[in-house]
C-alpha cells in the first residue's frame, strides 16, 4: 500500500497566526495573538488533523479503530478521514444505552461518514486498553485480530500524535513567549512543548477535573520523545466543573470574546483555555512586554 498523500486534502498549514486587539491584555503591556489551528481542515480541524496525520500514514490503508464519547471530536475527525481518504473507520461509543436512542448529530455524522459505531457499557469502555477486552470488542465488529485494524487510543492521543504536534510549536518558534492551549487528554500539549524553542513555555487548561493529566503528558512524551521535553505547566484551575460543563460566567465569557474578536469560540475547549489565560493576563501574571498566543484548536458547531 503506498503512503497516504494528505496533501490531497489542502490542509492550511502552517495555520494563519494573527494579532487580537484585548485590552485586558494591552492594559498589562501583553500582546495578545491567535493562532488559528481551527482553520487547517474544515473537516478535521485543529490538533486532530496534527494527531491524525501521522496515524494516518502509519495505519497504510488499514481500517482505523478509536474510542470516544457520544459527542467526541476525534471520532468525527476519524469519520471524516477515512470518508475522504477512502479507508474504514470504527467508532467504540462509551454509552451502550446510547444504542438504543436515536444518534445525537455528532454520531450521526459519523455513521453518515461510514463510520461502524460500536457502543461498549461504561465498565467495557475503562478497561479498553487491556488486550482481551479489545479482543472481543474486535471480534464483535467482525474483525479477527488486532493486526487487521489500526487502533488509535481515545481521544487520538498516542507518541505518533504528540509528534505531530511539534510542527505547532515549530510554527510559533520565534512568535511567542507562552502559548495557552485547552487539553483534553494532553497530546497536544505534550507534542507542542517538545516542539517551542529556548525561553518559550506552554500553559495547559484541562478542561477535565481530576489531576491525572500531568503523568498522562509526562508519559506520553517519554514514549514519543524518549523523557520530558519543553517547558510545560499545566493550570487546573478553569475546568469549570468538568468536560461539557458551563457555567453562566463562562457562556458570557465567550458571547462576549466572539463580540470582541469576530471568531466563534468552541465551547468544549477553546473557551475555557480563553478564560483561563484572560483571568492569568487580568491578574498581571505576565509581565509587560509579554507575547502571548492562544491555539485556537477547534472549531465551534456554528462555524461547521
Ligand atoms: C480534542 C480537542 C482538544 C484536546 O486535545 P488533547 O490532545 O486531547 O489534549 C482541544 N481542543 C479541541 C477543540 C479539541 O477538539
Amino acid at each position: 500500500m503506498n503512503a497516504l498523500d494528505l496533501s490531497t486534502l489542502h490542509p492550511r498549514l502552517p495555520s494563519p497566526l494573527h494579532e487580537a486587539e484585548d485590552e485586558r491584555f494591552t492594559r498589562h503591556g501583553v500582546r495578545l495573538l491567535l493562532k488559528r489551528d481551527d482553520l487547517i481542515h474544515p473537516d478535521l480541524p485543529g490538533n486532530k488533523w496534527r494527531k491524525l496525520a501521522p496515524n494516518l500514514q502509519a495505519a497504510t490503508g488499514r481500517p482505523l479503530l478509536t474510542f470516544g464519547g457520544a459527542y467526541s471530536n476525534h471520532l468525527r475527525a476519524t469519520a471524516a478521514a477515512g470518508r475522504l481518504l477512502g479507508f474504514g473507520t470504527i467508532g467504540v461509543v462509551r454509552g451502550d444505552e446510547l444504542a438504543a436512542r436515536p444518534l445525537n448529530p455528532s454520531l450521526s455524522q459519523c455513521a453518515a461518514d461510514g463510520m461502524t459505531l460500536h457502543f461498549v457499557d461504561r465498565s467495557t469502555y475503562r478497561a479498553k486498553d487491556d488486550p482481551r477486552v479489545l479482543q472481543s470488542i474486535l471480534r464483535a465488529v467482525g474483525r479477527g485480530g488486532v493486526e487487521d485494524v489500526y487502533v488509535v487510543p481515545e481521544g487520538g492521543s498516542n507518541a505518533l500524535a504528540a509528534q505531530g504536534c511539534t510542527a505547532l510549536g515549530h510554527e510559533l518558534r520565534e512568535a511567542a513567549d507562552v502559548v495557552a492551549i485547552a487539553c483534553g487528554t494532553g497530546g497536544t500539549l505534550a507534542g507542542l512543548a517538545a516542539g517551542l524553542g529556548q525561553g518559550q513555555r506552554a500553559i495547559g487548561f484541562p478542561v477535565l477535573k481530576g489531576g491525572f493529566l500531568g503523568d498522562a503528558i509526562r508519559a506520553l512524551q517519554r514514549e514519543a520523545f524518549g523523557g520530558p521535553a519543553g517547558d510545560w505547566s499545566l493550570d487546573e484551575r478553569f475546568h469549570f466543573g468538568g468536560y461539557a460543563r458551563t457555567t453562566p460566567e463562562l457562556d458570557a465569557f465567550a458571547e462576549d470574546f466572539e463580540a470582541r474578536h469576530h471568531l466563534a469560540v468552541e465551547r468544549l475547549y477553546v473557551a475555557k483555555a480563553l478564560y483561563g489565560l484572560t483571568a492569568l493576563a487580568a491578574g498581571g501574571a505576565f509581565p509587560p512586554g509579554t507575547t502571548v498566543v492562544a491555539v485556537i484548536t477547534g472549531q465551534s458547531d456554528s462555524s461547521r
